[in-house]
């Protein structure tokens, strides 16, 4: 069991949820890390007494040393801060909160240093996964899923003792607020409205990959490198009570499920408690509460995303950087009004076609990758004629 944390993304919604996982079981925590959230970081600060601290710029970083000049907490900033908190000597778990493929160097960092991973960051798989599943067996590191889906798949592995009689995972998807609805329904799509989960309560980013249903893409391609599984084994249902957090398959066909209340509690402190278990502060699953459960095939056509990341692990290489990048790219842009709804899929989609594939030898290979495809979709003709439309 995990003893000591470095804690990066403190300030989000996983990061949160960590930090009362952690005070509950006694964890001790090294170091926190922090985007722009100076005041929430201060008081976690307060609270967790951690050696290192990080802020995204220089700039806050500065306004947060003055503010805990009381404390024995080092200030930090940026990418290197970031790495710096990995590494740092007194954690033997780094938990990877943060939001997009920013974690990707920062996870490289802690393996490197010899660190277990508890990974919520699902972007650094996605743009790296290679790198990180190589680094990860040449340091025997341990990488525990924090993502429901693949927590769930741990959890259900638990009793496999050989992966060649496994068939097949099954991913399951709640589907997300526009479940149903067709492309010309969700052409208007507000911001305020794709914000709106139904089961979840998540950061912005997610909550938006969970309406676009970029993020079931993003967790098959996640699965495909924790677990070690063909993208062909690989199934999407979706599950609109999000009580199965998902199942495996074996040989024979049996099948075996997690379930619990939709709670990121209990996949967070299983990554940090492993192998063994503990009371958590969660909602009892009580079935006859839930009265039934639903499944349904997902609509690949409408929920283009989706699609994309399919094909993009089949094509291999810096494929699923490509699609990652101009997802980020996608989402910040419909987060600011700049594009419609639908051009999230649209832009990602056509990433494909518009950065070259290549193969991958290094982290440059991955960051070269994501920066075309975040260039290319902020080039986008529906990007600019949006955005020329709102500035005028
Ligand atoms: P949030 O947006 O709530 O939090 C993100 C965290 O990362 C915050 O601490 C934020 O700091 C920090 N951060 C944001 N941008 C940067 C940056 N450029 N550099 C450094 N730090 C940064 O996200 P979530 O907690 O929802 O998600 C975190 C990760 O976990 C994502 O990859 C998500 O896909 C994954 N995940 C989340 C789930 C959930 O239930 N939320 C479920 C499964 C996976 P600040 O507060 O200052 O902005
Ligand atoms: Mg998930």
């Amino acid at each position: 069991m995990t003893k000591n944390i470095s804690l990066l993304g403190s300030t989000g919604s996983i990061g949160t949820q960590t930090l009362e996982v952690c005070e509950k079981l006694g964890i001790k925590v090294s170091a926190l890390t922090a985007n722009s959230s100076t005041d929430l970081l201060e008081q976690q600060i307060r609270k967790f007494k951690p050696s290192l601290a990080v802020m995204g710029s220089e700039e806050k970083a500065r306004d947060l040393k003055v503010r805990i000049a009381d404390t024995d907490t080092r200030v930090s900033f940026g990418t290197d801060g970031l790495c710096e908190a990995a590494s740092i000597e007194s954690a033997d778990t780094v938990v990877t909160a943060v939001v997009g493929m920013v974690g990707l160097k920062p996870t490289l960092a802690a393996i490197e240093a010899g660190k277990n991973i508890a990974l919520a960051n699902k972007e650094t798989l996605v743009a790296g996964g290679s790198l990180v599943m190589k680094a990860a067996k040449e340091k025997g590191i341990s990488i525990y899923p924090v993502d429901s889906e693949h927590s769930a798949i741990f959890q259900c592995l638990q009793g496999c003792h050989d992966k060649k009689q496994l068939k097949k995972l099954i991913l399951t998807a709640s589907g997300g607020p526009f479940f149903g609805k067709t492309i010309e329904q969700l052409r208007d799509v507000t911001v305020e409205q794709a914000l709106h989960h139904p089961n979840w309560s998540m950061g912005a980013k997610i909550t938006i990959d969970s309406a676009t249903m970029m993020n079931k893409g993003l967790e098959i391609i996640e699965a495909r490198w924790l677990f070690d599984v063909p993208v062909d084994n690989i199934d999407v249902v979706v599950h609109r009570e999000s009580v199965i957090h998902s199942l495996i398959e074996y040989n024979d066909n049996a099948v075996i499920a997690e379930l619990g209340v939709p709670d990121m509690k209990i996949p967070i402190q299983y990554a940090l408690t492993y192998p063994e278990r503990y009371p958590c502060d969660v909602e009892q699953l009580d079935l006859t509460k839930v009265g039934g459960l639903t499944f349904f095939e997902p609509d690949y056509e409408t929920f283009k995303c989706l699609r994309a990341c399919k094909k993009a692990m089949k094509l291999g290489g810096t494929a699923t950087a490509i699609v990652n990048g101009a997802n980020e790219a996608a989402v910040r842009m419909f987060l600011d009004g700049k594009i419609q709804f639908t051009d999230i899929g649209d832009i990602v989609y056509e990433s494909l076609d518009r950065v070259k594939v290549k193969p991958i030898e290094t982290l440059e290979d991955v960051l070269e990758a994501d920066h075309q495809s975040r260039t290319a979709a902020g080039m986008r003709p529906q990007a600019i004629r949006v955005f020329n439309f709102s500035v005028e």
